[in-house]
């Protein structure tokens, strides 16, 4: 069945990212490939900075990074030396704010006795590293890669933290030490427990793709909570379902909507080619149009449903969904509102684009053919 002319299929009716939102939130659930890709990179940085050395990590900073294997900020956008893949990953942290919530706040180590991190490099303790939190304190120190392990000594069970300087600290200096012992001070090692890398959006801690698409899928919704819920139907083919999906949107090209995308139509071109009386819109079409609105009195009639109809779509599938509903199931009562507004439009295409559908006298026919009564 075909919806439109050639300048009408030039129009983008339905925003991409709608299709990939949740059917929960009202889209199509297909697969966003993006935001795949963006969970795929992810499991990337959760392997980067897992503190395990492995062959592969010593290539990469080999490779990239002059061996400075401490000296890689993950944060950071990666220099022209770095491969595309690689660039990817360092700096997919930094392409939104969900995103950067989602990988560069997202990972925090779980410090047991301290001997995978870096002290001063790597952020363990708060938001920052010990590095930007006391950077005159960095340049004194006498051991800048040190783990958080060579910084201290078990007495027994109880962890003492012993830092070496080059020099004694002097003015800003020392409110600096000031400041990392309060840190330190009230940040104990756990004696005989590893250090783990931990995903924090995750209850154990650990970084899924399936985890990270879910996490990453968009909060806002497409339709209503309970329009998702009336329109899901499971008992048509999915181009009736889809055009269903278009038609609770107003994203169907009805004459009103083709020009307000720019199609330009004379005034009485915009008149609804059912009643020959008003403009054709989707609330119009598919509730107040005379043509229409007898249709649909005709149906709620098999079930002798007599009811006052109402002056939009959205109210015409909820007298289906939940009034009719009620008397034959909500998913059967979707799918009748669904088929009836597939015929209605279908009647309405063969009209304007006088191509013999002319279906008026079948009409019922087929709604009750296609809806299994
Ligand atoms: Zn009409």
């Amino acid at each position: 069945m075909d919806t439109g002319n050639e300048s009408q299929k030039k129009i983008s009716w339905v925003k991409w990212d709608y299709v990939c939102y949740s059917k929960e939130k009202g889209g199509l659930r297909v697969s966003d490939l993006r935001r795949k890709n963006w969970a795929l990179l992810g499991k990337w940085w959760y392997w980067f900075g897992d503190g395990v050395e492995s062959l592969w990590k010593w290539i990469v900073k080999e490779k990239y990074y002059g061996g400075k294997w401490e000296e890689v900020d993950i944060t950071a956008v990666g220099n022209w030396r770095t491969s595309k893949i690689w660039r990817d990953i360092i700096s997919i942290g930094g392409r939104s704010m969900r995103l950067r919530n989602m990988l560069v706040e997202g990972f925090k180590w779980d410090v047991g006795e301290g001997n995978q991190v870096g002290f001063w490099r790597e952020r363990w303790i708060g938001n920052k590293t010990l590095r930007d939190l006391c950077p005159r304190l960095f340049e004194l120190s006498t051991n800048k890669a040190c783990n958080i392990s060579d910084m201290g000594v078990w007495e027994g069970d109880k962890w003492c933290w012993k830092v070496e300087w080059r020099r004694a600290r002097i003015g800003r200096e020392k409110d600096e030490e000031e400041v990392l012992w309060e840190v330190l001070d009230s940040f104990p090692l756990k004696k005989g427990v590893e250090d783990c890398w931990r995903w924090i959006h995750d209850s154990d801690g650990s970084y899924g793709v399936k985890k990270a698409y879910d996490f990453l899928a968009p909060t806002k919704r497409v339709l209503e909570e309970q329009l998702c819920k009336l329109i899901w139907c499971k008992l048509v083919p999915s181009k009736v379902f889809f055009f269903g999906w278009r038609l609770c949107l107003d994203r169907l090209p009805t004459k009103w909507n083709i020009t307000k995308r720019g199609v330009h139509l004379q005034e009485e071109e915009l008149i609804c080619v059912l009643c020959n009386d008003m403009v054709e819109e989707a609330n119009h079409l598919f509730s107040m149009c005379k043509e229409a609105w007898i249709l649909w009195v005709e149906v709620l009639q098999w079930w002798g449903m007599v009811t006052i109809m109402p002056n939009n779509a959205l109210g015409v599938v909820d007298i289906f969904v939940n009034d009719l509903g009620r008397i034959i199931g909500k998913e059967m009562g979707a799918c009748i509102f669904l088929v009836v507004s597939w015929y209605l439009w279908y009647w309405r295409n063969g009209k304007v684009f006088n191509n013999g559908n002319n279906i008026r006298g079948r009409l019922m026919d087929m709604v009750q053919a296609k809806s299994f009564f």
